[in-house]
Parts: structure tokens; C-alpha cells; sequence
């Protein structure tokens, strides 16, 4: 058998899926890389039609599938928006799998996941270093964002004005903890993610200043990994499930009623998608994907839902003015949208107000970045347009790739405005 069709034979275990799509098209109103390009393979109904003539043998070129494949931003949008509730995620994710399983990944990829990613230790080691040493690479470019920029590297960045790695990463200075219930009762596992660790420690910090102001135990486990979404995007399957199984570990022997991220796409990812991808391991190892999964949920969602902190109907007026962007990975895919904004009414130093299509993708979308700059800058651009229209002077979001995101575009659009996570103006407002 040829390999093209056993890569058609696995594609078919996707098609009762696919079918369900009608072909109605009404994706086509809500996809961000469809409103650039208005091409019908950059949207789901052309991806799944692609994806269904490779299945069907009708096509016999895998590799232009694969790229139009990969031109999606992984959002949800379509997923959110479809009348037929295709599993258009669930789709997407597995596809990549099947075709990178005939395709194989490429040198770099499988350097920098079997490599680096999947070894927790020798990743923040090589971080740790080029922290130190990024200086001549990295002026500062706009000081509200908190970006950098570097013409000598435009070969390898283009120009892009990026978030520099911390000199002090957030597992320096918590390496571990393990404190017991205060007054609220509640114990939480902490999974601060890689973006956290590295770029924004201050987003930590915040984080466990909330948590120990209300009373919460903190669990948080040396030997955390990533959350895998940056291997699982790009088709690496295996290089998933092993830092899957590293988290297991990590938080197996803790005592704790929740596992809280303030990572949108980690909260996502851990939520959902670890489960989906496992149907072949051991039971017992599912039940405790599983059981962390339920447990899990977006630091705001906690601390509104669970914790119960009470909260203004309206913002003070006269503050500084604050607005909120909605990751796709929280309001798509968790419904997570009412909580941050109720912690953002709760620092009576910032007026909020609600910028025009708030819930709109950022752009950003992984390694979409990186390979599709142009479309993402595009996209983003627009949503740097809404923070300005609406005169805000601090945008917020909860998931620290959008403040990657946002950092850049409005640090390429005048600057002046600063990207800060939500948690961090709560935390502002509690005393010391
Ligand atoms: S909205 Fe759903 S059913 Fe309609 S074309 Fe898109 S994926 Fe298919
Ligand atoms: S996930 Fe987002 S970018 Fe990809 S097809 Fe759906 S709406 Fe478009």
C-alpha cells in the first residue's frame, strides 16, 4: 500500500466528523485569516472539503493540504459559530497529527520539541543563558509595552518588536511551595506556563499575592513542563503526551482542590485537549488526565466563581482607562469572559471600558506567528485599532501569547500603551 493511502485510510477515521459539516459557509463570517485573504481554503468549509478529497483519494497532494492546513490560527471562531457543531478543533488537531505522522517533522521542529521542550531542565537552562546574553540583541522599543526590538536579527525575527525572556524567571523565585488552606478553605494547584516563567514572572507573582490575600493553600510542584499546545499545533503528537505525563507527575502527590493557570491556552489545553489525545494509553493514566482536567479552571474564573470575591456593577469613573481583550482559548473555547472583566471593576484607579470587538483573535495563534507574519501582524493591527479607538491606555488580557501579541502591535503602531494581565491590576488594588 502506498503511503499516500494509508495517510487517506487514517484520514478516514476522521470523516464522520467532517461529514457533519453542511458546507453552509457561515464560517466564512467569522474567521480572521478568511477576512484577509478571503480564500476559501483559508476557512474551515474549504479546509474540511481538502481534508475529505485526501480522505476520499480525490487529491493526491498531501503537502498542499498541509499548508493550507496549517494557515488557520487555531481560534475557534468557526468552531464556536458553527449551526452543526462540527468538532472543527478536534478536527484540525488530529489532522495535523496524521499528516506530520506521514509527513515527519522537520529538523528544526524536532530539535526544539524532542530536543529542548520535552527536557524541562535543559529548556530553562538554555533560557536562563540567552537571558543573560540578549542584551545587544534586544533596545528597548516601547517601554509601555514592555517590548524590545533588533534590527540585526530582522533576518531571523523580521519586525517584530518582542517581549525579551526575564532576567529572574518566576521559578527562581518559587521554585516550589506547598502552603496549607488559609481562611477561604480552598487549596489550588498553581501552573504558572512557560510564557509566564520566562517573559512575564511579574503575571506570577501577581498570582500568588491574590491567592495568599484570599486565603488559599498553594500547591506548586518542582517539575512542571510545558503545557504541550506548541508540539500538538505543529503535528508532534508523541512530544505531547510525554510532557503530558511529566505534568501528571509533578502534581500527582498534591492535595488541592483546583489546578488554576493564568494561561488561557494552558487552561484550554490541560481542560480539553489533553484528554482527546490519549485514547490509547493506559486507563489508569487517562482517569488522572481526566481528574485534573475537571479540576482545572482560569485563575478568574476561580477567584470570581469559586473564591466568590464580590465586585462593582460599574467600574469608578475618571481612572485610568482600561480595556479588555478576550483570548480565544478562554472565551471560545471555555466561556470565560464575565470574571476578568469583574476583576478589572474591582481597582477603583482604572475606569473600564469595553473596546469594539473585544472577543475578536488577536492574531497571534502560536506558531502561526511565526510562519504566517504577515497575515498575523494584519489581523492584529486590527485589534491594536480597537485598543486605541476606544482611548485606552492599558489594555488587559488573560493569556500572556496575546500580551506577546498585543505588545508587538502596538508597539509597531506609536507605542504609549501599556499590555498588562488582568490579575496584575487586582493585585494592584489589594494592600501589601
Ligand atoms: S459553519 Fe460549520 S457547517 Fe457551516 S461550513 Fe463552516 S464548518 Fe461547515
Ligand atoms: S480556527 Fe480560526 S483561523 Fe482557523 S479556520 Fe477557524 S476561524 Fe479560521
Amino acid at each position: 500500500m502506498s503511503d499516500v493511502k494509508k495517510l487517506a485510510e487514517k484520514l478516514m477515521a476522521l470523516d464522520d466528523q467532517m461529514v457533519a459539516c453542511m458546507k453552509c459557509g457561515m464560517c466564512q463570517a467569522v474567521c480572521p485569516v478568511f477576512a484577509e485573504t478571503m480564500l476559501e481554503a483559508d476557512v474551515t468549509r474549504g479546509k474540511i472539503a481538502l481534508l475529505e478529497k485526501l480522505a476520499h483519494e480525490m487529491i493526491k497532494d498531501p503537502d498542499e493540504v498541509n499548508e493550507k492546513l496549517n494557515r488557520c490560527l487555531l481560534c475557534g471562531s468557526c468552531a464556536a459559530n458553527c449551526p452543526s457543531g462540527v468538532k472543527i478543533m478536534d478536527i484540525f488537531i488530529k489532522a495535523r497529527v496524521i499528516v506530520t505522522e506521514y509527513k515527519g517533522l522537520s529538523a528544526t521542529k524536532k530539535l526544539i520539541f524532542k530536543g529542548l521542550l520535552t527536557r524541562p531542565k535543559l529548556f530553562n537552562l538554555l533560557t536562563d543563558i540567552s537571558a543573560k546574553f540578549q542584551g545587544p540583541f534586544a533596545s528597548v522599543a516601547d517601554e509601555s509595552a514592555g517590548t524590545a526590538s533588533c534590527a540585526m536579527l530582522n533576518p531571523l525575527l523580521g519586525e517584530r518588536h518582542f517581549m525579551p525572556l526575564t532576567k529572574k524567571p518566576f521559578r527562581k523565585d518559587y521554585p516550589s511551595m506547598d502552603t496549607p488552606r488559609g481562611v477561604s478553605g480552598l487549596k489550588v494547584a498553581f501552573f504558572p506556563g512557560c510564557v509566564v516563567d520566562k517573559m512575564f514572572p511579574h503575571v506570577g507573582h501577581a498570582a500568588i499575592k491574590v491567592l495568599k490575600h484570599h486565603g488559599v493553600g498553594i500547591f506548586l510542584p518542582k517539575g512542571q513542563a510545558c503545557c504541550g499546545i506548541p508540539t500538538l499545533a505543529s503535528g508532534d503528537q508523541d512530544s505531547f503526551i510525554v510532557l503530558m505525563k511529566q505534568n501528571i507527575k509533578a502534581f500527582e502527590d498534591g492535595n488541592f482542590d483546583y489546578l488554576v493557570t493564568p494561561c488561557a491556552t494552558c487552561t484550554a489545553t490541560i481542560k480539553e485537549t489533553w484528554i482527546k489525545m490519549i485514547e490509547d494509553e493506559d486507563p489508569i493514566f487517562i482517569e488522572k488526565v481526566q481528574d485534573l482536567a475537571d479540576k482545572t479552571m482560569d485563575i478568574t474564573e476561580f477567584l470570581i466563581d469559586v473564591v466568590g470575591i464580590s465586585v462593582p456593577d460599574e467600574s469608578k469613573k475618571g481612572g485610568k482607562v482600561v480595556t479588555y481583550h478576550d483570548p480565544c482559548h478562554l472565551a471560545k473555547s471555555l466561556g470565560v469572559t464575565a470574571q476578568p472583566r469583574a476583576l478589572l471593576k474591582k481597582n477603583d484607579k482604572y475606569e473600564f471600558k469595553e473596546m469594539n470587538e473585544a472577543n475578536r483573535c488577536c492574531g497571534c495563534g502560536g506558531s502561526f506567528n511565526l510562519y504566517h507574519y504577515d497575515l498575523s501582524k494584519s489581523i492584529g493591527e486590527r485589534k491594536a485599532d480597537n485598543v486605541r479607538a476606544v482611548g485606552a491606555e492599558v489594555v488587559t488580557t488573560s493569556c500572556p501569547a496575546c500580551m506577546m501579541q498585543l505588545g508587538d502591535m502596538l508597539s509597531q503602531s506609536g507605542g504609549g500603551i501599556e499590555v498588562r494581565h488582568v490579575l496584575e491590576i487586582y493585585a494592584d488594588s489589594i494592600e501589601k
